[in-house]
């Protein structure tokens, strides 16, 4: 899962023509006309003859990592429109850009409206979503207990252990509402290390061999002067990989000073090439 750029935005002629969407599911009068409201003119909006999902489809795909692939799993294409918010749960922010995610059908379809806030006069943890065929219902004002990539860093709550298990785990104190929020992301909702997703975890292993030969190859060439071009061509294609989580955590593990223990090779290539930590 990665943090989204959140400078991208589609102009403000569609700003508006989604806020004007918004008005109409607004004008609403109680909480189940709106989160009907929201459901079907969603479906009728978010079409490829629809020129303002059409743009937004297109910032959307600027802000995901290499070749469109998804926010969350950062490995299949992302292909759906996912609102962070569910839209059953929050009709007030179905057409709202910020809600906005390109995710992949694997990752969206479990997810689908599980939500869980920290209510805001208790708060204690309390998942918002209804039990499967009921109605949704108002959920209680709180903060989300879900990360959200558009304005966080899901690599604050966690690490991907590089030593072996390319599994995330947990830097928070457990029994933290930190913990709890990361521990509901990655293995509640998302299952990032699930044993019903081993590919994901088999495909951050592949990853961090093939970043490893594009810094290796990359400091050969520098080192034998290859052109400018050629290895500024050599970082772009670097940063347009999937599972750019796993190149982040490389670099972290090397400023860390963690690297070391893991992969002494990787350690020096960094050392020799202090460039790539901006990458
Ligand atoms: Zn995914």
């Amino acid at each position: 899962m990665i943090q989204l750029d959140n400078t991208i935005a589609p102009a403000q002629d569609i700003l508006d023509e989604l806020a004007e969407y918004q008005s109409a599911v607004d004008a609403k009068p109680d909480f189940l006309a709106r989160s009907a409201e929201g459901k079907a003119k969603f479906s009728a909006k978010n079409k490829k003859s629809n020129k303002v999902f059409n743009a937004v489809k297109k910032s959307l795909t600027e802000m995901c990592s290499g070749a469109r692939r998804c926010v969350y799993c950062e490995d299949s294409v992302g292909d759906e429109v996912e609102h962070f918010f569910p839209k059953d749960l929050y009709p007030e922010k179905v057409f709202r850009w910020d809600n906005y995610v390109y995710a992949c059908g694997n990752c969206n379809g479990p997810k689908n409206n599980k939500f869980a806030v920290f209510h805001n006069t208790t708060g204690v943890f309390q998942t918002v979503n209804p039990p499967p065929k009921q109605p949704a219902q108002q959920p209680p004002a709180g903060d989300p207990a879900l990360i959200n990539p558009r304005v966080e860093d899901p690599l604050a709550y966690c690490m991907l252990d590089l030593a072996g298990t390319f599994k995330f785990v947990i830097i928070a104190t457990t029994n933290t509402r930190e913990y709890k929020k990361a521990d509901y992301t990655y293995n509640d909702v998302l299952r990032l290390n699930h044993e019903e997703r081993e590919f994901l975890r088999q495909a951050r292993e592949e990853a961090y061999g093939d970043y490893k030969a594009r810094l290796s190859e990359y400091v050969q060439q520098r080192n034998a002067g290859s052109p400018a071009a050629k290895l500024q061509n050599m970082i772009t294609q670097l940063q347009k990989k999937s599972h750019p989580t796993v190149w982040k955590e490389m670099q972290r593990y090397h400023q860390k000073g963690i690297l070391q223990g893991v992969d002494v090779r990787l350690d020096a290539l960094f050392a020799q090439a202090p460039e790539a930590l901006s990458w």
